[in-house]
C-alpha cells in the first residue's frame, strides 16, 4: 500500500509513518530526513538546499521531486511505502501523478497550530540516525540521549519558535491545498492528531487495515 502522510510540521507525521513502517513492513521516506542528511555531508543538493530549510522555507519542487524519483526506484519500495513531509505542495503531489505513482491513502494529522509551537520546542532529535524524540510525549530513556545509538539529542535549528512559525505559515499557504487536490479522490482521512503515540497509531491502522479489505 502506498501512503501519504500529510500535516504540518511538528504533527506527528515522522512518528506515525515509522510505527506504519514497522507494523506493515514497507519503508518510510521523509524528504525531509533525506535533505538534512544531504546537509550534513554537504553534497551539493545539500549545500543549495541548507538556505531554504534554515530559513523554515520549503526547497524548490524540482529538487525534491528529483529526491523522490530516485528513492521510489528502489527495490525496497515495490511492495509499498509512506511519503513522510511529500509532497507539500499541489505540483509536487501532480509530479506523484505524472510519475504514474498510484497513491492508495492520504491521512492527514489535524493539529492546531498552538499545539504545534508547543510540541516543536519539546522535540529533540538525533543528528546521526535521525530518531526523533520530545522531552515530555515521548522522551529517550535517559532524555538525553538517542536509545538507538547513543547519541546526544538537540534541538534541530528549524524548530526554534520563530522558525517554527515560518514553517506554519509556508504549511498553511502552500501544503493544506494539497488536501482538495485529494478529497475529490476518497483517499483523504483525517485525523485529530492529539493524544498519545500509540492512541493516534491505533486510529491510523483502523484506517489501512479498512482500505485493504
Ligand atoms: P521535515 O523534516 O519534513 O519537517 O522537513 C524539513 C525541511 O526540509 C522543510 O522545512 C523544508 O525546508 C525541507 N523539505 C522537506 N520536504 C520537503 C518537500 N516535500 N518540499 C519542499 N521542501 C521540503
Amino acid at each position: 500500500m502506498n501512503i501519504i502522510f500529510l500535516g504540518a510540521p511538528g504533527a506527528g507525521k515522522g512518528t506515525q509513518a515509522e510505527k506504519v513502517s514497522e507494523k506493515y513492513n514497507i519503508p518510510a521516506i521523509s524528504t525531509g530526513a533525506i535533505i538534512r542528511s544531504a546537509i550534513k555531508n554537504g553534497s551539493p543538493m545539500g549545500l543549495a538546499a541548507k538556505q531554504y530549510t534554515d530559513a523554515g522555507a520549503l526547497v524548490p519542487d524540482e529538487v525534491v521531486i528529483g529526491i523522490i524519483k530516485e528513492r521510489l526506484a528502489f527495490e525496497d519500495c515495490q511492495n509499498g511505502f509512506i511519503l513522510d513531509g511529500f509532497p507539500r505542495t499541489v505540483p509536487q503531489a501532480q509530479a506523484l501523478d505524472a510519475m504514474g505513482v498510484c497513491i492508495d491513502l492520504v491521512i492527514s494529522l489535524e493539529v492546531s497550530d498552538e499545539t504545534i509551537i508547543e510540541r516543536m520546542s519539546g522535540r529533540r532529535v538525533c543528528d546521526k540516525c535521525g530518531a526523533s524524540y520530545h522531552v515530555l510525549y515521548n522522551p529517550s530513556a535517559d532524555g538525553k540521549t538517542c536509545d538507538k545509538d547513543g547519541t546526544t539529542l538537540t534541538l534541530r535549528r528549524d524548530d526554534q519558535p520563530e522558525v517554527v512559525k515560518d514553517r506554519l505559515l509556508t504549511y498553511h499557504t502552500q501544503t493544506e491545498p494539497i488536501k482538495d487536490y485529494y478529497a475529490g479522490t476518497g483517499k483523504l482521512k483525517l485525523i485529530e492528531g492529539v493524544g498519545g503515540v500509540e492512541e493516534i497509531s491505533a486510529l491510523v491502522y483502523g484506517i489501512i487495515d479498512g482500505q485493504g479489505e
